[in-house]
Formats: structure tokens, sequence, C-alpha cells
């Protein structure tokens, strides 16, 4: 790259269906890297392939990206100067590269037809269409000039293939790999343009980059092996000092670190991949995702943004404007980076404990109404909120951990207590409830060392009283400090749950 060359990225999917966590991964690194260095940030749509042209899928994209807070400066949605930012718009504008490239001998018409070149898969299952066999098939290499004009002036269906050399390397620098050198007669030779005058991803890719003026690419490893094609072309299409950097993310892998993590691996092991619920047009099934399982957008992306990443100290809490600050390419690691579902469960519940309440009670206010609770008082939400904040992985947690602050618990566990019940305990009990009448300040550190003193003169021990206490407050052996509980219950609750559970046991 030039270094006057203004930082543009672009995150370029393809709307084949739900956006796997690595395309979100991809699609922030782009943006982190943009905005790190005042760049612009680009959503381009790589639907070239109408085969796999799934509905829904963009929109699906866009959503999830908003979700996020990755926003693109420019996109589909918000077209900057560089459009149409989806490549089917753009067909017109591919044809006249390939026929210069043919034009200039790095390319030929191929008129095999599709059942010609599957009988030659019959014959072989692993052909190739290359430098080996390319002049005992149908195109515009092995056939004359003239035969070749004629098929053209016909009409005849043909694609338009890269000529790969048959000798040399190509090598290029990745920003994070280092020195990438691949031998071209490994390489098939790719089709640049279909029979329907739709470009492939190759050559697409390359003609959009330069439009675009893309000074770096980030994108997943699995497209390492395609960067010599895509970088013979930035140079057969004389644009070689106009190339931009790349950079090849590493993948996420499995939790055991054997391979690529795919969808199928999170529905075998009970985890989402996919960033949001998506359902497939086709089948009607629903793979489940992050955000509808209940992680907030900012643990999302933090746990994404440290997958394969870190600033160099221990730190693994993120915002996105810190990890904007951060980003640095030299902290890429080159290796896969494992998917640890606890994990991200860990950021998630860390970024709930540090919510501010304000920010999750539109949630929680939510919850409870669907629990049937419909005039929770609101300084009790807060409080409780404050309380149980710290024990939420997900924001539906929320009323498993704090269903008994809002109505008396439905089931007291009776057996965890009955045992070893005495009469003694009764009348402790019976005591403490015309005791906590005179509570003037009924707030935990006047109920702790109240109740404390109250256990100690009765010669019992504190924990044959507190679980006791407890059960009666919520049901069971849960919950948050108990003094806390029996606070934020209130006086009047607390007696009258003390009252209505002692004749249980
Ligand atoms: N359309 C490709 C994809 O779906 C983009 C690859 C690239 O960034 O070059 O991932």
């Amino acid at each position: 790259m030039s270094s006057q060359k203004k930082v543009r990225v672009r995150f370029a999917p393809s709307p084949t269906g739900g956006l796997h966590l690595g395309g979100v991964r991809t699609a922030l690194f782009n943006y982190l890297f943009a905005r790190h260095h005042g760049g612009d940030f680009i959503l381009r749509i790589e639907d070239t392939d109408q085969t796999r042209f799934v509905p829904g899928a963009e929109e699906y994209i866009n959503e999830c990206l908003a979700w996020c807070g990755i926003l693109a400066d420019e996109s589909p949605e918000k077209p900057g100067a560089f459009g149409p930012y989806r490549q089917s718009e753009r067909k017109p504008s591919y044809r006249q590269f390939a026929e210069q490239l043919v034009k200039d001998g790095y390319a030929y018409y191929a008129f095999d037809t599709a059942e010609e070149l599957d009988a030659q898969r019959q014959l072989q299952p692993n052909f190739r269409y290359s430098h080996e066999n390319r002049l005992s098939l149908r195109n515009s290499l092995s056939l004359s000039d003239e035969q070749t004009a004629e098929l053209l002036d016909a009409g005849t269906p043909h694609t338009i293939r890269i000529k790969m050399p048959e000798e040399g390397t190509v090598s290029f620098e990745d920003m994070i790999r280092g020195r990438v050198t691949f031998e071209t007669k490994l390489i098939d030779d790719k089709v640049l343009l279909k029979a329907d005058g739709m470009p492939t991803y190759h050559l697409a890719v390359v003609v959009d980059d330069r439009a675009m003026e893309i000074s770096h690419i980030f994108r997943g490893e699995e497209w390492l092996p395609s960067a010599p094609v895509h970088i013979l072309l930035w140079e057969y299409l004389g644009w070689a000092n106009e190339m931009p950097q790349w950079a090849h993310l590493p993948l996420i892998l499995k939790p055991d670190g054997n391979g690529k993590l795919s969808k199928r691996d999170g529905d075998r092991l009970g985890f989402p991949v996919y960033a949001m619920n998506w359902t497939d047009p086709k089948t009607g099934d629903l793979t489940k995702g992050f955000r509808e399982l209940g992680f907030l957008p900012e643990a999302f992306v933090n746990m994404l943004g440290v997958l394969g990443w870190n600033d160099g100290t221990e730190k693994e809490i993120f915002t996105i404007d810190e990890l904007i600050a951060k980003f640095s390419v030299d902290r890429i690691s080159k290796s896969g980076a494992k998917f640890d579902f606890e994990k991200a469960k860990w950021f998630n519940h860390e970024w709930i404990k540090n919510m501010d309440n304000a920010t999750l009670t539109p949630a929680i206010n939510s919850i409870l109404m669907e629990n049937g609770i419909i005039n929770a008082d609101a300084s009790l939400v807060q409080n409780v909120l404050l309380v149980v904040k710290e024990r939420m992985t997900f924001v539906s947690d929320f009323w498993a951990q704090s269903s008994f602050f809002f109505q008396a618990p439905q089931q007291i566990d009776v057996d965890a207590v009955k045992p070893k019940w005495t009469a003694e305990k009764t009348a402790f009990f019976e005591q403490i409830i015309q005791e906590f009448a005179t509570v003037e300040h009924w707030d935990a550190p006047t109920l702790e060392p109240f109740f404390k003193e109250k256990v100690a003169a009765s010669g019992m021990k504190i924990g044959e009283l507190m679980m006791p206490f407890r059960i009666m407050l919520v049901g069971g052996k849960f919950g948050p400090d108990v003094f806390l509980i029996a606070a934020l219950l209130g006086k009047q609750e607390v007696i009258k749950r003390i009252t209505k559970a002692l004749p249980l046991f």
C-alpha cells in the first residue's frame, strides 16, 4: 500500500444464510482497524452466485451488524461514492476486465458445457481444469482463433478462465502471517466470468476492491488459498501498484481445537454459532443465535474482539471504543482461536454485572410482565437488580434469581429443614417475629447483628437458624445474602412469610 492511501476496508459477506460468529469477527476486525485509523468501513454484499442466494439473508446481515454496533460508512443501505454495494448490481462492470485479461493472454474462453465437465469428473474424481489438461479441453487455447471466433459469433455459451502459470510462485506479505508463497502450478484455472455473464467471486472481489479503493483486506483464513489468484489478477489487470495489503484472520476452532467451528458443532454441543436466530426460508428450520439466547451485544462484541487478539496485557473486558483504541494487527495471533462457550458466558456475566441499571431495566420490566408481575415497585426492581446482577449469566436469568422478591415462594423446601427441626427452633422464630416488629431501621446492616444476637442468646448455632430463615423467605437454599433479602422484602412481608412457613416444619 502506498502510505498516503486512505484506510478503507470492507466486510464482504455472501448472503447465503445465518451469520457465523467468525463472520461477525471478520466484520469487527475490519471495523476496528478502520476506526483506529480514521478510515472507512464498507459493507459489500457479494451476491454473484445466484444459485446460493437466500432471501432475507442480506437483511439478516444488516440486523446483526446493527445489533453489534458495527456500523458501515458505506453499504447498500447507505450508499457512498463507490456504489453500488451489491455485486449483482455491478454486473455490467466485470465483463470488460475479463475480456481484457483474455486479450492480454492471462485468461481464455472455455466452451466446455456443464455436461462435458461432469463427464470429466466422472472419469477422474479429482478433475481440475488446469495447465495439465487445458489443451485437451474445449477452449480458446486448444481451438484455433477462427474456431474460437466462430463459436463466439454464434453466441455459444462460454466462461472465461484465468490461465494459471505452469511455473513460478506467487508471494506476498500477509499482515498476520508474514511471507506466504504459493506454487501456481498447484492452482486450477478458476472461472472468472460465468456463462450467464456474472463474475465469479474471484473476479468480482478484485474488480470491486480496486473500484472501491480498498486499502487493506481482512478476511478469514479460509480465503488464503484464493489469495494467489487474486494477487495475479491485480497484477494482470495492471493494478499491481494499487494492491491492498492482505491479512488472513486465524480460524475460530471447535472447543477441542480440532478444526474449524461449524454450525453443526454448535448444534451438537448445545451452543449458538450464529449471531442471531436464523430461520431457513426453505426448510423453516430455526438455528438459535447469541442474541436470542440472552447475550448483550457489548458482551458478544467483547468476546469476539479477544478471540485471536489481545492488547498485550491480561485485560479481557473491553468496550468497543477501547477495542478501537487498542486494536493493532501485530497482536492478532497466527494460530486458530478455540471457541469456549463457558468463556463466552463469562463475558456476558461480567457485562451484566457491570451494566448500569437503566440500560437493563427495559428488559427486566418485560421479564416481570411476562411473569405476571404488573405493578412491581420501581425502586424494589432497581434494588433487586443491584443485588442479583452479579448472579446472572443472561438477562433472562433475572426471574429465576429473583422471583421471590416479587411473589411469595410457591414451594418451600421443607425436606431441607424438617429432619433437624426442634420445638426450640419454632420458639425462636415465633419470638423473632415479635422482635422484628420492633426494629426501626429495617435494613441489612441492622438486621444481621440483630438476628445474630438473638441466635447467640438462644444458645443455638447460627447455621442452624440461618438456613431455615432463608428457606422461609425464598423457598430454598438459594439467593443472595439473606439479610439483604429480608431488607428488600420489608418487615411485614418477612413476618408474613415466617408465619406462613413455620407450621410446615
Ligand atoms: N464473499 C466472501 C465471503 O463470503 C468474501 C471473502 C473476502 O473477503 O474476500 O466470505
